[in-house]
């Protein structure tokens, strides 16, 4: 689904990412590892549209989208959540779903004054689609919550949420386990697999919980100073003598 050829990310002489190559195939869970300062965060920013890279090529289903800037993308189907879940906190759980789709009626001035039952409407479909993430996610109790009294690990079910209001392809995941309890983690966990399973959404996730990627990811991908240093499954992963010697390099 995602195909990264050859990129790099400099900033001035230094090369956070050098020279990746990497593929993402449709309806898998790749995990992303590495290192700390291994390029992993720069090298979602290049392909999420959010930094230029320096060189190289990003592909989607053969398409070249390369430093395509990430409203784009997200047409597209590809989306990226951030470390740092950044949710409307005054807004309610399922506002802050029903604000993710654009494009509503509401935001033309003159459909606003004329069209008040078209808007109505859309609110309602919206309101009900947020209502069913939210029972998918098993976090339906929360639709009424103010966003920012929710947990760390509940702000994270609902960027994932939010991920399911538009019609997402492939999502880019950055430490979505962080910080978060196992209870929480394991919910988390369950909605990746079911989303990938029940909705067909390819997943990309950087995670340092080697647990948590064992679970979840096939194959594991790993970085080290800005280059893809392996490739396999957790348990090839774990025994590969290139990828210990990074880690414990550091
Ligand atoms: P990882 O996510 O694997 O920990 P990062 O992609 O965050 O690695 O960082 C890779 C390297 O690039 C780090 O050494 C970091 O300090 C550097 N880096 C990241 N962003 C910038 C930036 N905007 N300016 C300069 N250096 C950066």
């Amino acid at each position: 689904m995602i195909a990264v050829e050859n990129l790099h990310k400099h900033f001035g002489g230094f090369h956070a990412v050098d020279g990746a190559s990497l593929e993402i195939g449709e309806g898998t869970i790749t995990g992303l590892i590495g290192p700390n300062g291994a390029g992993k965060t720069t090298l979602f920013n290049v392909i999420a549209g959010v930094l230029p890279p320096t060189s190289g090529r990003v592909t989607m289903a053969g398409e070249d989208i390369t430093g395509l800037p990430p409203h784009e993308l997200f047409h597209k189907g590809l989306l990226r959540t951030f470390q740092i879940a950044h949710e409307f906190s005054s807004m309610t759980v399922r506002e802050n779903l029903m604000v993710v789709p654009g494009h509503q009626s509401g935001e033309a001035l003159w459909n606003a004054w004329f069209r008040r039952a078209l808007i109505t409407r859309e609110e309602r479909a919206l309101a009900k689609k947020a209502d069913e993430v939210l029972e998918f996610l098993t976090i339906d109790h929360l639709a009424d919550e103010k966003a920012g009294n929710l947990s760390g690990g509940q702000k994270k079910l609902l960027e994932l949420g939010r991920t399911m209001m538009v019609e997402a392809k492939i999502v880019f995941l950055d430490e979505v386990g962080a910080g978060v309890n196992r209870t929480l983690l394991n919910t988390i966990g369950d909605a990746i697999q079911r989303l990938n399973t029940e909705r067909g959404y390819t997943f990309c996730m950087i995670e340092h919980d080697m647990d948590f990627i064992g679970r979840l990811c096939d194959p594991v991908i790993c970085m080290a100073e800005g280059k893809v240093l392996a490739e396999g499954t957790i348990g090839e992963i774990k025994s590969n003598d290139a990828v210990i010697e990074a880690y414990l390099g550091t």
